[in-house]
């Protein structure tokens, strides 16, 4: 049987690319040793891929910063404000990626999002009324040839017209269907230069074929291909779809001349009773995503090779595919060399992802593969116990009852008091929590992790940091106060590492957006809080300062929606036990007098099902109370905040409410306001701050920018509930800009309160 996999991680096995475009980005290297660096990587990982055995292997998946960004550029999509900065391809591509601010300018990035339910964030495409789309990218080609002159034929992967057109936002008067038959020429423009390059496979990724589709949807989809597919003459058309099920189209589907189809087995709920109800034409290859794309566990063979003998007997020419791009999972277990055999035995990165494919595809042709060693070590795996149950945290858990969720008094009497007491001015000013993670702060926590310093030198060292940071932000006048994170690496593992039950790893990044990589921690079993975690370091920075600090903490949904989930329990469960943990904190802070606790739910949204109808009982029935029990059984004057990247909640805004916080705080600044009326119209009850600047991008916002946001905010939130901070922490950012920024906002605020007290 044959494999294929459709996309692999581009960031390099010890995340080179990050590397090299961030001294691109510093100037420290020129353009032509970044394109070298990246043609290695490439080079690698094809030939990773091919030695591994690999049938279908992707080119075009590798990017410089984003896949949506490069097939924007592909079709011209470049907004005029970044034309017009005449900088070279690269740097202009950057610009639109990560914002400019120099001698040829001043403009923001483009709008990130993330990409469907996962943690990595694309590029939102801007179309304007004069864009004119047409194909004029050389990348795919040019990528397509390298690898062949390496030896490799692979199989060149592009996002589809239809989901491209769903990503795009539309800034002018016109819209989409405006665009439509131009989208529909580059793409037959696109097909037909591959036929000119002789490439025997494309492959277009549709994931947006998951979400729910009205009719109308349906009816554009068919629109596109049967414009574009009688345009593949030699070339063979993979259409790949991944996060779910097609269930509003795939009766459609097989009907169309594509010569395979990408059908996600792993989220896809309903993808093999799809195929039972329809069956699957016996002249298209079935590309079966049977390996997990996005989790670290284990391939259970004795599982999968029975849905593919399901398949086969159904005279289905199966191809053993992952679940979508190993892009969202670590490169490879091999410098993993903290965690022992025993725990690594469990798991497969993208290259052991490699070794699944190819051991499943040889043992489904064998006649009795029951027999066969690769088969029986895997089974011994599922069949021992993995030694991950903790009674105490079942026991307690299964006393929480329905009052354990509910925080006395309601919000409305609380915020009253909370004014009275905490004494803070009108529009407050705040930050997210983290502040710049220097070199030196860097080379502190790495020094610690190598032993070459001592614990106490090491907490010295970032007590250090916080006395300075506190210093900083009372100078600059900031309302309330935050100890700046120095002790994190990263909000989640931070706290993955210091609970029960997690493991953690050494090198198993994953690209989160550009040149930003996670390293999610993995629940291994039930989860527990050991001992206090920050509550040391919060009561430390109070005791610097008479203003309020506020506590940082992670909350149980971003945990577990960063970390490697379990697949033996639910989510639900793996969240309530976080929850519990983190309560414990919560509790202990306000203990240690931290009058303001702020529990980051950074990726509330992200695994919130793509399909309406599961929004609710497949997650936020459980997640929004996990929330609520971490904060329940605090007095009322102690405040709780939370914070949400991206302000994408504009359609569950009831549910945010329902979690209860005094105030929430999120990303406003890249996206458009409408989320500011949205409040407005669902009587949002939780104070707010909506980022007045944004910080994935160095540029330093004027006052009058800062003040002009908060004018407009100003017109949909009343002003007594107005907070005013930047849209997210500030960890990813050097500590001029900050400095300069944050004096801006501060000073904003206080142009404001003139005006309005
Ligand atoms: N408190 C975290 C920080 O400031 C929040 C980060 C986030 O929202 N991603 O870094
Ligand atoms: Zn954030």
């Amino acid at each position: 049987m044959q494999t294929s996999v459709i996309g692999f991680p581009r960031i390099g096995t010890l995340r080179e690319l990050k590397f090299a475009s961030e001294k691109y980005f510093k100037k420290e290297i020129e353009a032509d040793e970044l394109l070298q660096i990246a043609k290695e990587l490439r080079k690698t990982h094809w030939q990773t891929q091919k030695e591994a055995g690999i049938d279908y292997i992707s080119s075009n998946d590798f990017s410089f910063y984003d896949m949506v960004l490069d097939t924007a550029v592909l079709l011209g999509i470049i907004p005029r404000r970044y034309r017009e900065l005449n900088l070279s391809e690269m740097d202009t591509y950057y610009a639109m990626a990560r914002g400019y601010q120099g001698t040829s300018g001043d403009v923001k990035a483009l709008a990130m999002k993330k990409w469907f339910n996962t943690n990595y964030h694309y590029i939102v495409p801007e179309i304007e009324d004069d864009t004119v789309v047409k194909l004029t990218g050389n990348k795919l080609w040019n990528e397509y040839t390298e690898a062949k002159s390496l030896g490799v034929e692979t199989k060149p992967v592009v996002i589809g017209a239809y989901t491209m057109l769903k990503l795009c936002r539309y800034t002018g008067k016109k819209s989409a269907a405006d665009y439509l038959d131009a989208i529909i020429n580059a793409y037959a423009e696109l097909i037909e230069k591959c036929e000119e390059y002789e490439i025997t496979w494309l492959q277009f990724d549709e994931p947006a074929l998951v979400q729910d589709m009205e009719q109308k949807d349906v009816e554009l989809f068919h629109k596109i291909y049967e414009t574009i597919l009688p345009c593949a003459k030699q070339c063979h058309i993979l259409l790949q779809t991944y996060f779910g099920d097609v269930r509003n189209i795939y009766a459609d589907l097989i009907k169309m001349p594509f010569a395979g189809i990408g059908l996600d087995f792993i989220e896809g709920k309903e993808t093999f009773a799809l195929i039972e109800k329809h069956g699957f034409p016996q002249d298209k290859l079935l590309f079966a995503g049977l390996v997990n794309g996005k989790n670290i566990w284990k391939n259970h063979y004795e599982k999968t090779l029975e849905k593919i003998g399901a398949l086969r007997g159904k005279g289905i020419q199966v191809v053993l595919s992952t679940s979508c791009s190993l892009l969202h999972v670590p490169y490879t277990l091999a410098h993993e060399g903290k965690l022992s055999q025993e725990y690594l035995s469990y798991f497969a990165f993208a290259e052991e992802k490699l070794i699944e494919l190819k051991e499943l595809s040889v043992l489904v042709d064998r006649k009795d593969y029951t027999s066969e060693t690769a088969y029986q070590s895997n089974q011994k795996l599922f069949c021992t116990n993995r030694n991950c149950d903790n009674v105490e945290v079942k026991n307690r858990l299964s006393h929480v009852t329905e009052n354990d969720y509910v925080r006395l008094p309601e919000r409305s009497v609380r915020q009253n008091l909370q004014k009275k007491t905490l004494g803070l001015p009108a529009f407050p000013t705040t930050t997210i929590g983290s502040f710049p993670q220097t070199k030196d702060v860097k080379a502190n926590r790495s020094a610690f992790r190598k032993g070459e310093i001592s614990e106490q030198e090491y907490v010295d060292f970032n007590k250090k940091k916080i006395a300075e940071c506190i210093t900083w932000q009372e100078e600059i006048g900031l309302d309330v106060l935050v100890h700046g994170e120095y002790e994190r690496n990263d909000m989640v593992e931070y706290f993955g590492e210091a609970l029960g039950g997690f493991l953690f790893t050494e090198k198993a990044w994953v690209q989160s957006y550009g040149t930003r990589c996670v390293k999610p921690p993995i629940i291994w079993g039930d989860v527990y809080r050991q001992k206090p975690i920050t509550v040391e370091w919060s009561a430390y920075a109070q005791s610097l300062t008479s203003k309020i600090m506020k506590g940082m903490l992670t909350g149980p949904v971003t945990i577990l929606n960063w970390s490697f989930p379990r697949e033996d329990i639910s989510i639900k469960e793996s969240i309530s036990q976080i929850a519990l943990a983190i309560r414990d904190e919560v509790l202990d802070l306000e203990a240690n007098g931290i009058k303001i606790i702020q529990i980051d739910e950074a990726a509330l949204r992200e695994k919130l099902p793509l399909r309406k109808t599961d929004w609710f009982k497949e997650y936020l029935d459980f997640a929004i109370p996990a929330f609520r029990l971490t904060h329940s059984g605090v007095k009322p004057e102690t405040q709780i905040h939370t914070h949400m990247c991206y302000s994408e909640f504009t359609d569950i805004i009831p549910a945010i409410d329902d979690m209860d916080a005094d105030v929430i705080t999120f990303e406003a600044s890249r996206s458009d306001l409408q989320i500011l009326d949205s409040l407005r119209m669902h009587s949002f009850e939780t104070e707010v701050g909506p980022g007045v600047y944004d910080i994935h991008s160095p540029r330093v916002p004027s006052v009058e920018e800062i003040v002009n946001a908060l004018n407009i905010m100003l017109t949909k939130i009343d002003k007594d509930k107005l907070w005013v901070n930047p849209d997210c922490g500030l960890k990813t950012r050097a500590m001029p800009e900050t400095d300069a920024s944050l004096r801006n906002m501060v000073e904003a605020a206080s142009v404001i309160r003139n005006r309005f007290c």
